[in-house]
Order: structure tokens, then C-alpha cells, then sequence
């Protein structure tokens, strides 16, 4: 069978439509071949409106529902998702190159969403706060925000919905999706186990949860309109910084997941057996493509050379090949401009003195497929192409020798969004977990950068733009906050003991 026909056959299974991802326009391409899989009718720009508008009509609708009886719609949405595992999961590895258990990991992390979601629905509390004035209450209340735009990347195409349309919906908002021009088909398949879910809800407002299949243009409909009143947005810094501003002009709020340039530390007294792996995992696996993915080594001098030539075997041996029919651990990058920018990115190294092992094409899965093997350089310093995030998997390795200055090269990087140390000495551990330590969102001791778990709050600083996504609290930025003060007395204080008496 080839590579479009099982991709069709899944389709329809999940229950998509055919005219949705046949005769368009649209080209969808596999990156594990290079196939096109799916030619699909994008939408326009004023249906994209036209979209807002209903979510906007949902929403008066929706926001009216007990939270707890949202929380039965994403009850029923995980459900639907653990029966359509299998198949979404293979054509999450298709559509976007994963290996089968990333492909079906992924799948896990909205089933996951999907039952903290639940629990949630019966948690949004506010709080009750002492109030100086006698005779008083003073509360505040969580109320739905809006309809929220989610706007997402190729590299979590299904999950990164899931984090957000399961909080989303159970706080009461409807959910405009944009996914990723190169992954339109999972989009369009999670939507179907959408629809089943909300078919066995019942009555539910039209227009709670919508796709937008198509490129920037669909994303911009839904940052330039006040109807929306939260764009969660999860790409690139490059498109942060011009989502981030327009949404902000128009005093709507974001969450804004960006780009990572995420570091590791090994100390001279980590378990390197155990760096070893957190480091081939974090640097190499999804080849590369993970906003958390490592990107950076800081090695303490004292072992560099016991961990950097291993490193190095591995990745001269790492198994790279079709995820989809192999146990390879390296699958292809996303396209041609990903491998062009791992190119540039190791040339501009080169240069700047690095000694670079591997990155070179590995011919396979045919001419449109971008299989690499996994670069790793050795730098002399924190510069030129070490700086940015070069969405391929390459790892800048740099010998370190006094700790506080190995935080301060940490640090010293736009991207502020995973990060970890690799040490048994508790003094390091604690100082790279302060306030004066990593600076970023997340930071790990004895484990990589990537492979976060649902339940934490999710998202980093500076450049990767401030948001948080998925658990702890994260589903505060998908309500209003109302503060309300009830006078049950007979008299009328003012606060702050002013007077003004008539
Ligand atoms: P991208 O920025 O090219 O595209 C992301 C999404 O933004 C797509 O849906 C795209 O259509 C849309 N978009 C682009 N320009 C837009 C505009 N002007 N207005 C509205 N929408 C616009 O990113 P990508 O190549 O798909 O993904 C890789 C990037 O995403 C990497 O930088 C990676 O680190 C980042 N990422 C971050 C996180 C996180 O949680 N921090 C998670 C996954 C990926």
C-alpha cells in the first residue's frame, strides 16, 4: 500500500470526509518519503470570519453551562481519543515523521490533557479574601474569557490542540484551531473524534470547536479580531514577535510558546552513564524537533573527556531511518528548508571554529525525504549559530570550568525555556534550581530538557514568550479574574477610611 493510500484509509476510519483532504489545492506531504498524501481545499479568509462569528455566538451559550458538565464533554473527547489511539497516533508518524511510540505518545499527552481537564472542571476556584471593612465579603470569581485561537506548530500537531482546547472548553471558551500549514491532516482527524465526542454529548452551541485548515493568513483573521479574546500561539520567535504585538495593540491577551535554546550542564560529578542517555535522548530524539530538544552542552572540564568522545560514537552510530517501518531512533526532518537550515547552521559554526561531527544528508526514503545524521559540535564558545534555535538536531558542546560562569553562559541566550543539570553535588543542583540560577521555564535535575508531563505548568521566558500551557494553574489564563466585595451590613465604610458624607 502506498504511503497516500494508507494515509487515506486512516482518514476515512477517523472519520474525515473524503472531499476534506482530496481534489484541493492544498498539497500535505509525508516527510518520511516525501509523498504527498493529502490535497486538501483551505479555507478562505472571510470563512475564517465567518468562523469567529460563530464561536463568538457559542460562546454566550457555552460560558452558561456548569463547568462540571463541560468538564463531560472533554470526558467523552478522551474516550474518543483512547479508541482512535492506534490510527491517530500512525498518522501523527506520517504527517509529521515520528517514530510509532512518539507518534502514539503524542495521542497519550491529549488523552492525558484530557483527564486533568476533567478534574479541573469541578476545581476553578477563586479565593475568599479578608476585607478591612465590617460587615463585608470579598471573593473573586473565575469566569470564562472567550473564544480562544490556537494557533500550532508541525512539531506536536494533535497534542498542543489537546493542551489547549481541553482547558479551553472546560472553562468555558469555544476554540478556533489553526494548525500548522504542514500538518492539516491530524488536524482534521482529531476534529473528527471531536464531532463524535460532542454527537454523544447532545445539544452543544455550533461553532465550540473549529479547524481553519491553511497558512498564516488564517492565523492573522483570528490575532487582528477582538471577538477573539485569547490567542494561544505555539511556533517559531520569529512569528511570536509579530503575533505577540498585534494581539497586544488590541489589549487581547496571549499565551505565546516560542522558540527554545535549551542547555544541559554536566558537573564533575554527574552519573555520565546516566548524562549519556538524557543527553543522546533529548539532543537527537524527533530528530532535533522538539521546542525542548537539547541544543546545548556545557561540560565541566574535568569530564569532558570521558562523556564527549562517547557522545560522539553515538552519534556516529545512532540508527536513522522510516520511522514508520523501522526501529529507527532518527527519523527525517520536516522538509527542505529544515535541512537547509542545519546546513547554514553548521557552515556558520565551522567558521566560527567548531569541529563538527556528522550532519551530513543520509540518502533515503527517496528525494523529497531530508534524513541528517545528528550533528554534534564541539565549540570553542557561546557564539554565532549557538546562539538561536536551529530546528534541526544539532548540539553545540563547550568545556566549562567555574560554575558561576557556566549559569551565566546558560543564561545568556534570547530563548529562556528548558533547561537541565546533571550533577550529584546538592549545592549546584540547589543554586542552578534559585533564583540566581537557569533562567528558564523549566529546569530538570538528572534528566534532559525534553519529555515534560502534562501536569506542570508548561512554557518558558524571554524570547520563548512568557506563556503557560497545560497543568498547575495554566488554566488561569483561560478565564477572568473578577473580584467582588458584598457589603451585608447596615452601614456604608469606605475603604482606606475615607469619608464623604452627604
Ligand atoms: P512557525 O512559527 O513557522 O509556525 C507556527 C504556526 O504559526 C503555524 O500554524 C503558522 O501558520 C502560524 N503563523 C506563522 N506566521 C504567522 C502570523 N504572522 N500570524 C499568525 N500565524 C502565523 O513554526 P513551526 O516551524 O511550525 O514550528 C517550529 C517552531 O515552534 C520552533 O521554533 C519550536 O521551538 C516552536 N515550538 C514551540 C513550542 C513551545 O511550547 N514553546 C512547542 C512546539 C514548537
Amino acid at each position: 500500500m502506498t504511503l497516500r493510500d494508507e494515509t487515506k484509509s486512516l482518514l476515512l476510519r477517523l472519520g474525515v470526509a473524503p472531499d476534506r483532504f482530496e481534489g484541493g489545492a492544498m498539497a500535505s506531504f509525508s516527510p518520511v518519503s516525501g509523498a504527498q498524501v493529502g490535497a486538501l481545499t483551505p479555507d478562505t479568509a472571510e470563512g475564517a470570519a465567518a468562523a469567529v462569528e460563530r464561536a463568538a455566538t457559542a460562546f454566550r451559550a457555552w460560558r452558561m453551562v456548569p463547568a462540571p458538565r463541560r468538564g463531560e464533554l472533554v470526558r467523552l473527547l478522551g474516550e474518543e481519543l483512547r479508541a482512535a489511539k492506534a490510527d491517530l497516533g500512525r498518522l501523527v508518524s506520517i504527517e509529521a515523521g515520528k517514530s510509532p511510540s512518539e507518534g502514539l505518545g503524542e495521542v497519550q499527552e491529549m488523552i492525558d490533557i484530557c483527564d486533568f481537564a476533567v478534574g479541573l472542571s469541578r476545581q476553578l476556584y477563586g479565593l475568599t479574601i479578608a476585607t478591612e471593612r465590617p460587615g463585608h465579603r470579598m471573593m473573586e470569581t473565575w469566569h470564562p474569557l472567550g473564544p480562544v485561537g490556537v494557533i500550532t506548530a508541525f512539531n506536536f500537531p494533535v497534542a498542543v490542540w489537546a493542551w489547549n482546547a481541553a482547558l479551553a472548553l472546560v472553562c468555558g471558551d469555544p476554540v478556533l484551531w489553526k494548525p500548522s500549514e504542514k500538518t492539516p491532516l491530524t488536524a482534521l482527524a482529531s476534529m473528527a473524534v471531536f464531532a463524535r465526542a460532542a454527537a454523544r454529548f447532545g445539544a452543544l452551541p455550533e461553532g465550540l470547536a473549529q479547524v481553519l485548515i491553511g497558512g498564516p493568513e488564517l492565523g492573522e483573521v483570528l490575532v487582528e479580531s477582538p471577538k477573539v479574546a485569547l490567542i494561544s500561539a505555539t511556533g517559531s520567535t520569529r512569528m511570536g514577535r509579530i503575533v505577540g504585538p498585534r494581539v497586544a495593540a488590541r489589549f487581547g491577551r496571549s499565551i505565546l510558546e516560542l522558540g527554545g535554546n535549551n542547555a544541559g550542564v554536566v558537573c564533575a560529578s554527574a552519573d555520565l552513564d546516566m548524562a549519556l542517555r538524557a543527553v543522546a535522548f533529548g539532543a537527537m530524539g524527533t530528530a532535533g524537533q522538539r521546542c525542548t530538544t537539547m541544543r546545548r552542552l556545557f561540560v565541566h572540564e574535568s569530564v569532558y573527556d570521558a562523556l564527549v568522545p562517547r557522545l560522539v560514537r553515538a552519534y556516529a552510530s545512532v540508527s536513522i531511518g522510516n520511522p514508520l517501518e523501522t526501529n529507527a531512533l532518527v527519523g527525517p526532518l520536516i522538509d527542505r528548508a529544515a535541512y537547509e537550515a542545519m546546513q547554514a547552521a553548521l557552515t556558520a559554526a565551522r567558521a566560527a571554529g567548531g569541529t563538527v561531527h556528522g550532519g551530513s544528508r543520509v540518502e533515503f526514503g527517496g528525494e523529497g525525504a531530508y534524513y541528517v545524521r545528528p550533528a554534534l559540535v564541539e565549540m570553542p564558545a557561546q557564539t554565532g549559530p549557538v546562539l538561536e534555535e536551529t530546528f534541526a538536531p544539532i548540539l553545540y558542546v563547550m568545556r566549562w570550568s567555574a560554575f558561576d560562569a557556566v549559569i551565566e553562559d546558560h543564561n545568556a541566550v534570547g530563548a529562556g525555556l528548558s533547561s537541565s543539570i546533571f550533577t550529584l553535588d546538592l549545592r549546584e543542583m540547589e543554586q542552578f534550581l534559585s533564583a540566581a540560577g537557569s533562567d528558564c521555564g523549566i529546569a530538570n535535575v538528572n534528566i534532559g530538557t525534553s519529555g515534560a508531563e502534562i501536569g506542570g505548568a508548561f512554557g518558558g521566558e524571554k524570547e520563548t514568550g512568557g506563556g503557560r500551557e497545560s497543568g498547575s494553574d495554566a488554566w488561569k489564563g483561560y478565564m477572568r479574574r473578577a473580584t467582588n466585595t458584598i457589603n451585608y451590613s447596615r452601614e456604608l465604610p469606605l475603604a482606606q477610611g475615607v469619608v464623604f458624607d452627604i
